[in-house]
């Protein structure tokens, strides 16, 4: 079309979203679909959280807050980020945005451009690679294989830094396999870039409560030598179930924080009032609504898991966190969009190709387990008669 910047021809959409349309559709036409597709929790958000944003709208709090966030939710970061991490962070470096998903979009802006290259989770959340591809810049695929996993190998990763490298994203636990990245990965990570000093990484940690096991958190700002270089996301969405409120926050180094805040400015202002009073509650009120989602994914994990691996043809890792599976389902040379389409369309399951999130997804399923046991033996049985078809 004349007149548009040509950049948005490469920008990408997310599978998932048009995905959730489709099964919406075939919901009104009166099919009973089963949404294993969408990565959101199915619980509510805690009933304390929602009072709080009540009261907030019913204490006045309508107009613009400031830019970054107010105070008190920054503060309430700080003190839930050290509670988890033991690392002190300054509120002033903190970014409250509509959703962890402006984090990504900012800091792609920020680094993104022809002649840079940026390094990507592959298989990895569809956001990253669309945005790099939008700002003119080289996605490198950085692989996250199933032999290993589903986590980076650090030495690969230095292997793909050269002069043009501008910044590297990783996503522990990730969309879409569950993986986790040990902490040797990340100590070997942290020494090689001492070589590298001009690099930055941005590191979501959006999923860094939802942990299963002997798998504990480590966040990339706890390494004195990278830390000035350290983009945290973070947000609200999957931990106090708040997609739809959009609430997320990002933590940047003091020399880059300013631009982070000026694109914040000219796009969203600041986030809706009521739901950063909520945020607070979030992080400050009982966290046992939390706790207990945690543990049902759990139980949903160890079920699906094992039901799956009983099928010919299916291999699934028990992932250590988020809230989705990854099998590779190997059926008569069909891709993962061929598998999808067909579960979807015929036995009316929504699942997510794994093709959609890098070329290292091809031949698996993205399956998010935020739905009841009975759905997900539903699921199971339809696979099991799909794979003997
Ligand atoms: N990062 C990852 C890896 C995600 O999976 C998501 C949501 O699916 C986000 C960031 C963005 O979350 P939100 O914008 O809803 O806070």
């Amino acid at each position: 079309m004349d007149g548009l910047n040509k950049s948005m021809y490469d920008i990408g959409s997310d599978s998932a979203f048009a995905i959730l349309a489709r099964s919406q559709e075939l919901s009104k036409s009166g099919k009973q679909v089963i949404n294993l597709g969408i990565g959101q929790p199915d619980f509510p958000t805690p009933p304390n959280v929602v009072e709080a944003a009540i009261k907030a709208l019913k204490d006045g709090h309508h107009g613009y807050t400031s830019s970054n966030g107010i105070a008190e939710l920054r503060q309430a970061v700080v003190e839930d980020f050290f509670r988890r991490n033991k690392v002190r962070v300054n509120p002033n470096n903190i970014l409250i945005t509509p959703g962890g998903k402006s984090i990504i979009f900012y800091t792609m802006l920020m680094f993104g451009q022809p002649g840079s290259e940026i390094i990507t989770p592959d298989p990895g959340f569809i956001a990253y690679k669309s945005m790099i591809d939008y700002t003119g810049a080289k996605a490198v695929s950085l692989p996250h294989r199933m032999e290993n996993n589903f986590s980076f190998d650090a030495e690969e990763l230095l292997s793909l830094v050269n002069d043009k490298t501008k910044l590297i994203i990783l996503n522990s636990p990730a969309n879409p396999t569950g993986g986790v990245v040990p902490k040797k990965e990340y100590d070997k990570l942290a020494e090689g870039l001492l070589k590298h000093p001009k690099v930055f990484i941005l590191s979501d940690e959006i999923y860094s409560r939802i942990l299963f096991d002997e798998h504990k958190h480590h966040t990339l700002l706890k390494y004195p030598e990278i830390k000035d270089r350290v983009i945290v996301l973070d947000g609200w969405s999957k931990t106090y179930s708040m997609t739809g409120w959009r609430l997320g926050f990002g933590i940047y180094p003091q020399n880059i924080f300013s631009y982070a805040e000026k694109l914040a400015i000219n796009c969203h202002s600041c986030v809706n009032s009521a739901a950063q009073f909520a945020g607070i509650e979030a992080l400050r009120g009982s966290q046992k609504s939390v706790n207990d989602m945690i543990e049902n994914f759990k139980s949903r994990r160890n079920f699906l898991v094992d039901q799956l691996n009983l099928i010919k043809n299916i291999e699934c890792k028990k992932p250590g966190g988020a809230f989705y599976v990854f099998p590779r389902i190997n059926k008569k040379n069909l891709t993962s969009t061929e598998i999808s389409k067909y579960l979807l369309e015929k036995k009316y399951i929504a699942t997510v190709p794994g093709s959609s999130f890098g070329e290292n997804g091809e031949g698996f399923l993205r399956i998010s387990y935020a739905n009841s046991i009975e759905n997900l033996s539903k699921f199971v049985e339809c696979l099991k008669q799909f794979m003997d078809e």
